[in-house]
């Protein structure tokens, strides 16, 4: 087909025309948001995995795969703040797709939907002839004040990210490599199978009001930032010294004979948050994250402008839209 993700995107959306009055936010965030009675908002999230496009059955467990078709929702809901309530989950199985295969799925992403309260609802289930592909829909809630939209960035305001950036792409390269069962890159290759979304910190942040703009990273951040400043109308400025890297990505990096940097930056499925905030609000969210266990880093200013630009030394280079992308 020749197009691109984000073309088939923006086809799309161009057009859907029909509009609702209790639609808060349709196409363009990481979820639909729908007004409800008194203060609340729905949140609608969907994401799909396919066999030999987003998993590979030779080193991706069933159980780890379930964890992950649910995490890659959960991590929606929590980029806008909210809290995942009820999941819809659509199983294309293959022929291979024993009862062993079947029960280790559900285990996994039953374990993940339960470590949030969340409650599997319906779905569908389908032949699908030659490879599993994995749907799930989530609905989350939460105060329609407290939503944190990717348009609401300013010039001005400071970068965060949560965790390290880059393992889960690394991750994947050594699974590539056949290296999966190597003690030594354990939380490489486990960033990779069974990422950790951030949900209750999503939520913390949103709570205490200090952060403005907030997204999931799946698809690296010089992709999901720039769709930050795209949808906010700003630019960004990231500095390479401050992007933080995990002692574990230098070591797999150098196996896997890549840049830390350019896995951190363009490698997809981190499910890390990125967030802008008034730089007078840093030290209050860095209390906030600490309340909940996470590590938040500051890594780059927001200018007037457009594009994400990476600083590193004398040098500067535009990043923008370099993540992941698919094309048809
Ligand atoms: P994310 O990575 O946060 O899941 P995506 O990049 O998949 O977000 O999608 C960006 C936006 O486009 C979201 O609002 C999503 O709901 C919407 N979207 C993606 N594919 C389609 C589609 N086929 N039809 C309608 N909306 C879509
Ligand atoms: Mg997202």
């Amino acid at each position: 087909m020749g197009l691109s993700e984000r073309n088939i995107i923006d086809r799309i959306a161009e057009q859907q025309s029909a509009v609702a009055p209790d639609l808060l936010m349709g196409i363009g965030d990481d979820c639909a948001v729908v007004k409800k009675t008194g203060e609340l908002v729905q949140l609608w999230t969907t994401d799909t995995l396919v066999q030999g496009v987003h998993f590979d059955c030779r080193w991706h467990p069933p159980h780890l795969l379930g964890r992950k078709a649910a995490g890659a929702n959960i991590s929606d809901i929590g980029a806008m703040g909210g809290r995942p309530r009820f999941a819809l989950l659509s199983l294309g199985l293959t022929a291979d797709c024993d009862e062993q295969w079947l029960d280790g799925f559900m285990a996994g992403f039953l374990s993940a939907l339960d470590e949030h309260d969340m409650v599997l609802v319906g779905g569908d289930t389908v032949y699908c002839g030659e490879r599993i592909m994995v749907s799930v829909t989530v609905c989350g809630e939460m105060y329609d004040k407290k939503v944190c939209y990717r348009s609401a960035a300013k010039a001005g305001d400071q970068v965060w990210v949560s965790g390290f950036l880059g393992d889960a792409a690394c991750g994947l390269e050594l699974c590539r490599k056949g290296l999966h069962d190597q003690p030594e890159y354990a939380s490489l290759v486990a960033a990779h199978l069974d990422p950790q979304p951030q949900p209750v910190l999503g939520q913390a942040l949103a709570d205490s009001g200090c952060v403005r703009a907030m997204m999931d990273l799946s698809d690296g951040l010089a992709t999901d930032l720039a769709h930050i400043c795209k949808a906010s109308g700003v630019g960004a400025k990231i500095d390479a010294d401050l992007v933080p890297l995990s002692a574990a990505l230098q070591k797999g990096a150098e196996m896997v004979g890549m840049s830390p940097l350019k896995l951190a930056l363009s490698g997809g499925e981190d499910y890390q948050l990125v967030f802008t905030a008034d730089p007078a609000q840093g030290k209050k969210l860095q209390k906030v994250a600490q309340s909940v266990g996470c590590d938040v880093h500051c890594l780059g200013r927001l200018v007037e402008g457009g594009g994400v630009v990476l600083c590193q030394g004398d040098g500067r280079r535009d990043i923008g839209f370099k993540g992941y992308e698919h094309t048809f």
